[in-house]
């Protein structure tokens, strides 16, 4: 447990100033969080509504709290309130649930549109040709208590390299080919979520601008 604070300075003199960290807390226990709040970490990546509903309260209030697991429609109105992004988007109804929660609270949503690039069928997440025809459509546009600010996505959990850069790269390709076209004059879409333990860094060398590690700063997790 000591060594939580030393793993996150190893990671952070690794990565770019321009990308940021999303400590994967998931099924660890708060003092682990806590730990990790001391030597300076705010970005906390958490995969349960009643996860983050049962830490939120526990942390200071400055801790940043990404939803990055598969959101269920009926859980949205439990976290809108926590949350301050959610990268795991990835259907209309889902963002429409999104917007009407928001819309009740009064606060615009911060979300990642999640892409499904890899060869297992169990990651959800858009293919890249409907996410760009779903933004192309507008009908995002319409959602005014949605703010979309970028992509995410998750390579295959495999040794070999070319195929992760090559998922990677397709991650990266969706944000330019957006960021080129509808949302050209868009200064929030900026972020390509994508990088976990075992690829963060080839993440970085394929244009990621957020990573999303846990293992690596707080051990195996307890399933
Ligand atoms: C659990 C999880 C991570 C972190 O994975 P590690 O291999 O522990 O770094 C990142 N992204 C998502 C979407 C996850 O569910």
């Amino acid at each position: 447990m000591t060594s939580i604070s030393e793993h996150l300075r190893q990671i952070k003199d690794e990565l770019p100033e321009s990308v940021s960290l999303v400590a994967v807390s998931k099924f660890h226990p708060v003092e682990a969080l806590r730990q990790a709040y001391d030597a300076g970490q705010r970005i906390f990546g958490e995969s349960r509504a009643q996860e983050i509903s049962q830490k939120f309260p526990l942390m200071p209030d400055d801790v940043q709290w990404h939803f990055i697991g598969h959101l269920q429609t009926n859980k949205v109105r439990m976290l809108v309130r926590e949350v301050s992004l959610i990268h795991s988007v990835d259907s209309l109804k889902l963002l429409e649930v999104i917007n009407s929660e928001g819309a009740k609270v009064n606060k615009v949503i911060n979300v990642l549109l999640q892409l499904h690039v890899a060869q297992e069928d169990t990651k959800f997440g858009f293919s890249c040709s409907d996410c760009i025809h779903l933004v192309e459509s507008g009908a995002i546009s319409s959602l005014h208590f949605i703010r979309v600010c970028g992509v995410m996505g998750m390579a295959t959990n495999t040794d070999d390299e070319v195929e992760i850069r090559k998922e990677l790269r397709a991650i990266r390709k969706v944000f330019d080919t957006l960021k080129a076209s509808s949302f050209a004059d868009n200064p929030y879409f900026t972020e390509v979520s994508m990088g976990m333990s075992h690829d963060y860094k080839l993440a970085i060398e394929e244009g990621s601008t957020m990573v999303r590690i846990g293992t690596s700063i707080f051990g195996e997790r307890e399933y």
